[in-house]
């Protein structure tokens, strides 16, 4: 019974091209993909591996055990007292993954009463953390909005509600208008969350995403390590209070074995990179913006994005596959994203741009887009912008 239920929604999800399909990667394969999220090219940085390696050397594979038994080392304090410094927060604590970082902070902040208000855009991560049944959210980026929706919350008074946006939205590329949120947030007595899983790294002179050009500070600040640091594993930065809670009651945190101290010193090793090759961020934004000059050329239907993360929304989950196949076999990977990642009829694929790619990957792509629209007049019209 349970099994052929199982057949059925994946028959239905076939039926309209929305069946998911996990595809394994030889390792040499890499060349030509604009379908990760190493945005400074760090994956493949031989100071990330060598730190690696010694870390392994000199830790063992893994840490044995959750943060609070003895899975916590020194080299992941160092780390985390190295990233409270470049965050310029009170405290961060270590995670092993973002979405258990997200979901972590609120489920537990939750259990004293935080009522959370999201944007309808964020992350599943974070979703899978609302606990209540109905989930208060506000139109993407809409801040008179997210005042109406906190307005008409119906609160308790021990309860306080806690606005949540991404900094940069992973599958749209815009960035949060963080002044007028944290602007609201004060206003309205609310706290606020931010989760810059693609802007850390990536956006501002420092690579600070959100963090980089206001003064003030979010009350949670959720990021990834498997994005532009190139590795894995994600963090919680925050105040004390918050810091010190999450460690007595967030369930992530203490039932969860901590990543391995070589992660830690892999991570440690690719945030100095990130912290003092700005360069690096240099040569990404030359390529965002070649990305966009040959996309304006061929009048592509680009959302308007100003980060890495560049997705064409094509609209029908059928011809974002097709477009994603046809790439694929001229050499390119590039993913289609599809409702429910992304909402329904705005199926798109996802370039994300990178500093390891170099001007010509960047020319060959167009190139073969180019010939691929031009033999595929349904696959053209969905990607381009007509003049009324
Ligand atoms: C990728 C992502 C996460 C999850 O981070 P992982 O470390 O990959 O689990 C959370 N939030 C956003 C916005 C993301 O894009």
């Amino acid at each position: 019974m349970l099994r052929s239920r199982m057949q059925q929604v994946l028959v239905q999800a076939d039926a309209v091209h929305l069946r998911r399909t996990l595809r394994p990667r030889a390792a040499a394969h890499m060349q030509r993909t604009f379908a990760s999220n190493d945005y400074l090219g760090l994956r493949h940085d031989p100071r990330v591996i060598e730190a690696f390696q010694r870390g392994l050397q000199q830790y063992g594979s893994g840490s044995g055990a959750s943060p609070l038994v003895t899975g916590y080392s020194d080299a992941h304090q160092v780390l985390a007292e190295e990233l409270a410094d470049w965050l310029g927060v009170d405290r961060v604590l270590l995670f092993s993954s973002g979405y258990a970082a997200n979901q972590g902070v609120l489920s537990t902040l939750s259990e004293v009463g935080m009522v959370p208000v999201l944007d309808r855009l964020c992350h599943a991560s974070i979703y899978d953390g609302v606990q209540s049944e109905r989930i208060a959210r506000f139109h993407h980026q809409n801040i008179e909005h997210a005042e109406t929706v906190l307005r008409q919350l119906k609160m308790q008074p021990d309860q306080t509600a806690m606005l949540v946006s991404e900094g940069v939205f992973s599958m749209d590329g815009d960035q949060a208008p963080v002044a007028r949120l944290h602007d609201l947030a004060k206003r309205s007595n609310a706290l606020l969350m931010l989760d810059d899983a693609h802007g850390l790294g990536v956006t501002g002179a420092r690579g600070l995403g959100v963090m980089d050009t206001t003064a003030y500070r979010p009350d949670v600040l959720t990021g990834t390590f498997g994005k532009a640091f190139g590795v894995a594993g994600a963090f919680v930065a925050t105040d004390h209070t918050i810091a010190d809670f999450l460690v007595q009651r967030c369930r992530h945190f203490i039932y969860s074995t901590a990543f391995p101290a070589a992660q830690a010193e892999a991570i440690r090793a690719s945030l100095k990179c990130v912290r003092s090759e700005p360069e690096r961020r240099g040569r990404l934004f030359q390529n965002i913006h070649r990305f966009c000059d040959y996309a304006a050329q061929l009048n592509l239907r680009l959302a308007p994005s100003e980060t890495p993360i560049q997705p064409l929304v094509v609209g029908d989950a059928g011809h974002a596959l097709q477009l994603a196949e046809h790439l694929r076999a001229a050499g390119f990977e590039c993913t289609a994203i599809r409702y429910p990642t992304v909402p329904k009829h705005t199926a798109r694929l996802r370039f994300a741009l990178s500093a390891a790619h170099t001007a010509h990957d960047i020319d060959a792509l167009f190139d073969a887009l180019h010939v691929i629209l031009r033999k595929e007049p349904a696959l053209h019209d969905a990607c381009t912008v007509h003049e009324a």
